[in-house]
């Protein structure tokens, strides 16, 4: 392994035994072995190079605001773009940005040039990259509304893929399907707007989500995906579920369809929970329920 680290150490900083308590928002989850940033795109590139030749898995971070990660040793790398590759560019309406950007910040730098598109995605703390990856949304809006083309490492090869080659649905994409490609850039198109207007949504917004989410509280955002319109926080709430706890996870009192870590949550204690709020909806109305979370290094 010391001759792998070595010839990484050309294209990437490596940080050692970090707990995945720092790498996502939920502050779950046990070790990530290797955790490495890539000095760019043609560093990530040669970075796979390696890895895949030497039969070693990988795994894409953004900052980790979507995933549960198990209490675990991960002995695999986790990549983080979000140190080196988080550059971007306006040209006229057009975002051209890296895929390590945070989307906040995107979303606020998009309402300084009075363009607007991203307001919806002004309070969702995840990346670019992450955000394509599973078309991230709110508010009757998504990613898919704005993507032109996304350029990715897929098979080895760094091509662009079109709008409607991405495959987006809701809160999907092609990405998910084949998790071993990498977002690298996006190419987003914003309209010509103006600035009060956008910046007074993009405060409505933020105001909203203060008021129905437990932002207080380590999450990874809504924990189930809505089945059409029926929405899981509903169903969650019809079934008792508000304020129920597992050890140190427990079922928001202020959105039930968010999952919190009330302190030292084990990501078995957030499995408990979903795994029986799975169950009794499954039991009582017939509706399968889906994790909007990804739960990340689980053995079975
Ligand atoms: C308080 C809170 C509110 C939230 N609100 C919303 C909301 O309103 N709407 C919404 O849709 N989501 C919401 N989320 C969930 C989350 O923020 C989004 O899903 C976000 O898009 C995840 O981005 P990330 O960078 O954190 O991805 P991560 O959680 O780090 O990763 C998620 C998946 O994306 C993959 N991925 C990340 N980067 C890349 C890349 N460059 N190339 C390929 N794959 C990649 C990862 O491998 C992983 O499979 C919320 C979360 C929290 C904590």
């Amino acid at each position: 392994m010391d001759r792998i680290l070595k010839r990484l150490q050309q294209y990437c900083t490596i940080e050692y035994d970090k707990s995945f308590k720092n790498l996502t928002t939920f502050k779950i989850g046990g070790i990530a072995k290797y955790v490495i940033y890539p000095k760019d795109e043609f560093s990530l590139k040669s970075i796979l190079d390696i890895l895949n030749e030497n039969n070693l898995a990988y795994k894409v971070f953004g900052h980790g605001s979507n995933l549960l990660c198990d209490d675990e040793i991960y002995e695999g790398f986790i990549i983080k773009l979000t140190r080196n590759m988080s550059n971007f560019y306006f040209a006229d309406n057009e975002l051209i940005a890296q895929a390590g950007c945070s989307i906040i910040s995107l979303s606020y730098k998009a309402s300084e040039k009075s363009l607007s598109g991203l307001e919806f995605a002004s309070g969702i703390p995840g990346t670019l990259g992450g955000s394509i990856f599973m078309n991230a949304g709110a508010y009757n809006s998504s990613m898919s509304d704005i993507i032109d083309s996304v350029k990715v490492i897929r098979n080895n090869e760094i091509v662009w893929l079109s709008n409607s080659q991405c495959q987006f649905g809701y809160r999907s994409s092609v990405f998910l399907n084949n998790p071993d490609w990498i977002i690298l850039e996006a190419k987003l198109i914003l309209k010509p707007g103006n600035v009060a207007d956008i910046k007074k949504l993009m405060k409505n917004r933020q105001q909203r989500r203060m008021a129905s989410q437990p932002l207080n509280y380590p999450s990874a955002g809504s924990t189930f995906r809505n089945i059409g319109d029926i929405f899981a926080w509903k169903l969650i709430d019809e079934i008792g579920f508000r304020g129920k706890t597992v050890g140190g996870a427990a079922v928001s009192e202020k959105h039930t369809n968010f999952i919190i870590n009330k302190g030292n949550a084990k990501a078995k204690d957030v499995v408990e929970l979903s795994d029986q709020i799975i169950e009794i909806i499954k039991e009582k109305y017939g509706i399968e329920m889906i994790m909007e979370v990804e739960k990340f290094n689980w053995k079975n």
